[in-house]
């Protein structure tokens, strides 16, 4: 009976482990959901304040995140979740009316 729990108990102590093992990978993935294209950020002079009542909000390339206020993506901006609906950058487009 003693060696019918054994297996048991080392596939609780493998599964365990391997759900252990996977908190790193998990935040490391949460991490690059929610990530900055520095590269972009940069090259297109990106702030997070308007150019006048020119901002995200109303360019073409802003994909709005779950509210109007959240944070979007930009179509241009590869893999950045983290554009501001007030931010701005040269790569200004008006969204069509
Ligand atoms: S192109 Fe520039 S201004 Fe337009 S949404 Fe992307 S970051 Fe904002």
């Amino acid at each position: 009976m003693n060696e019918n729990l054994q297996p048991s108990r080392r596939q609780f102590l493998k599964v365990g482990g391997a759900a252990i093992a996977m908190i790193p990978v998990l935040v490391i993935s949460g991490k690059a959901m929610a990530a900055k294209n520095a590269a972009m950020r940069t090259s297109m002079k990106y702030q997070d304040k308007p150019n006048g009542d020119k901002d995200c909000a109303n360019c073409m390339q802003f994909v709005p995140g779950k509210t109007a206020k959240d944070l979007g993506g930009c179509k241009i901006f590869a893999g950045d979740t983290e554009i501001s609906p007030k931010g701005y950058c040269v790569a200004w487009v008006a969204k069509p009316k």
